[in-house]
């Protein structure tokens, strides 16, 4: 995943009709008030409860995102994530790399996608090598993402089920346009939908710290990250419902991306519990894709990858609110690169970060 650092200033453009009528169709609620009336307390205005939303849960880089080189671990994080999402009756779809299948015991990584359908999941595809279409150019990428539906596909056709859904590693998806064109052009033939992301709490860069910490046994770190990972997260919540109003006036059914790891295993009460208070109910990704706004065209190509709200602004010519937007706290930012040099692969500066030993991803 690459952050984007783009000015988005320079792309807001001119929109002062819409303007004057919005001022226009306010001027009531900006009268001055009657000396008389009572002040509406600020306190009940911030704590006004949201209104009721969907989201469609995804998790990617299945069988797990992880740096360690355990099958059990995996299974046990998978085994948890499933028993949790039913318990909760949250439907959710699941993103697999079939490379990985071999880093680990291959049976036990495919028995991994095997719970996953008899858990009533469902599975799409994220590439067999999870490698961005500038590493494999335009065809390279497409015959990465046929290889990688070898054994996913009969897995779900066992279970009656199509593998539909393709999500782009990194969420690059090409550059040039004639790239992104030839990629989106095959998805179609092959009968893909893209599934878009419109929420990302940056989870893959808590996760990899936490792998360590557990692996450590280092508990006070384990619990300090994952509270840092629930703040962040529901910071990113109410900031992506804050982008959904600026593009689309109204709160649109979220596709989040989580990743399949151990944090989201341990931490899945607290986010249960977070989705409730916010209001946010768990859908099928076919329910939310359904929504209207997930027929806005997409026209951003570029070399970064970057997630659908920042790609609709500039369809829209909308400013989203990113100078509200965080990243998650240095102390986890640094915690990642001490463990993890994959974004050193996507064009930043790594410089001055220490390699980190190879590992599957
Ligand atoms: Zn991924």
């Amino acid at each position: 995943m690459i952050r984007w650092n783009g000015d988005w200033s320079k792309m807001i453009k001119s929109r002062l009709c819409n303007a004057l009528l919005s001022c226009l169709l306010l001027l009531p609620a900006i009268v001055p008030a009657p000396a008389s009336a009572e002040p509406v307390p600020v306190a009940k205005r911030v704590e006004a409860k949201p209104v009721s939303g969907r989201i469609a849960l995804t998790f990617d880089d299945l069988p797990a995102l992880t740096i360690l080189d355990d099958q059990p671990y995996v299974t046990y994080l998978n085994k948890v994530l499933l028993r949790e999402l039913k318990l909760h009756h949250f439907p959710a779809t699941g993103f697999v790399n079939e490379s990985k299948f071999d880093d680990l015991v291959r049976p036990q990584q495919i028995a991994v996608l095997r719970a996953w359908l008899d858990a009533g999941m469902d599975l799409g595809n994220h590439t067999f090598s999870h490698d961005a279409p500038e590493e494999l150019g335009a065809r390279g990428y497409t015959e990465d993402i046929a290889k990688g539906e070898v054994v996913t596909r009969p897995l779900m056709a066992a279970h009656h089920k199509r593998e539909r859904y393709f999500r782009h590693p990194y969420l690059k998806s090409g550059y040039p346009l004639a790239v992104k064109t030839y990629i989106d052009d095959w998805l179609t033939r092959h009968g893909y939908q893209i599934a878009p992301v419109t929420m990302d709490a940056d989870d893959w860069e808590f996760a990899e710290p936490y792998d360590y910490a557990i692996s450590h046994r280092d508990a006070a770190m384990a619990a300090h990250i994952k509270g840092e990972y629930l703040s962040h997260t529901e910071a990113m919540i109410h900031w992506y419902r804050r982008a959904s109003q600026a593009l689309f006036n109204r709160d649109i059914p979220y596709v989040i991306l989580l990743h399949a790891t151990r944090l989201n295993a341990d931490s899945f009460e607290d986010l249960a519990a977070m989705l409730k208070r916010n209001r946010l109910k768990p859908v099928t990704l076919d329910e939310a894709l359904r929504d209207p706004a997930y027929r806005t065209p997409d026209s951003y190509v570029g070399k970064d990858g970057v997630d659908w709200m920042e790609r609709w602004a500039l369809q829209l010519h909308r400013r989203l609110p990113n100078e509200d937007k965080n990243d998650p706290p240095l102390d986890i930012q640094q915690a990642y690169d001490r463990v993890d040099n994959d974004r050193c692969s996507g064009g930043s500066d790594c410089s001055n970060t220490p390699a980190a030993p190879a590992k599957p991803r």
